[in-house]
């Protein structure tokens, strides 16, 4: 929640972050319900990495902001097999990979447009009954099998750890369960809690709030 008066423009926020985050680290900025005009003062700002939650709105911007250069786009909400269409070729990374359907629809779109979208594996870490994200058993096939087809390169795994439990046990698990996997990247932390997700050996962070403000 950002205060009404809030003084901080994008610029000073995109700037106040990255003073505090290692060289390693990929800030996305996660721009869903934010006007494009947003997303320009980012960019201006020195922000290239985006994230998206709605596949037909972030088609629509990536349209509409296709004027700039080495923007990359990153999609990290809930995916329907359905919306796949969208994303290919222009997506860069998918950070929701959760079942074997969507790998088989992301290769095919993607291999059909000559692309490689980067995917990380979402974690469903909680257990949690209604949310989206693959079962940690789970994690391990899913992985060889997207492993196996074409126009997907499998980068690591991502995480939403339960907003009512403490955010660390669940961000030293996924980066043990990357380990064991042999991948390289993991996506965890958000506004709320992302420096103990660096501190965890986060190597993205998605930013909402903690960069645009609220989303009304
Ligand atoms: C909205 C969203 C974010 C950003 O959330 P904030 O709390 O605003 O930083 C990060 N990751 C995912 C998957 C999201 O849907």
């Amino acid at each position: 929640m950002i205060a009404s008066g809030e003084p901080l423009t994008i610029a000073a926020r995109v700037a106040a972050v990255r003073s505090r985050l290692p060289a390693s680290v990929t800030l996305v900025a996660v721009s869903k319900l934010q006007p494009q005009e947003a997303i320009r003062e980012a960019y201006a700002a020195g922000q290239r990495h985006f994230g998206e939650n709605y596949a037909q709105e972030w088609r629509a911007k990536a349209d509409a902001l296709a004027d700039l250069p080495d923007l990359t786009w990153h999609f990290v909400g809930g995916l329907q097999t359905n919306k796949v269409k969208y994303l290919a070729p222009r997506a860069a990374w998918v950070h929701t990979l959760d079942r074997e359907e969507l790998a088989r629809e992301l290769a095919k779109r993607f291999s059909a447009v000559g692309a490689t979208v980067r995917v990380l594996v979402e974690v469903n870490l909680g257990g949690e009954q209604q949310k989206s994200g693959c079962a940690p058993e789970r994690v391990e096939p899913l992985v060889a099998l997207a492993r196996q087809l074409p126009g997907l390169e499998v980068a690591g795994l991502m995480c939403i750890p339960p907003p009512d439990e403490a955010p660390r046990p669940h961000f030293a698990r996924l980066r043990a369960l990357r380990d064991q996997l042999g991948l390289r990247e993991l996506s965890m932390g958000m506004s709320a809690d992302w420096p103990i997700a660096v501190e965890e050996g986060a190597t993205l962070i998605r930013l909402g709030t903690a960069i645009f403000g609220s989303r009304g």
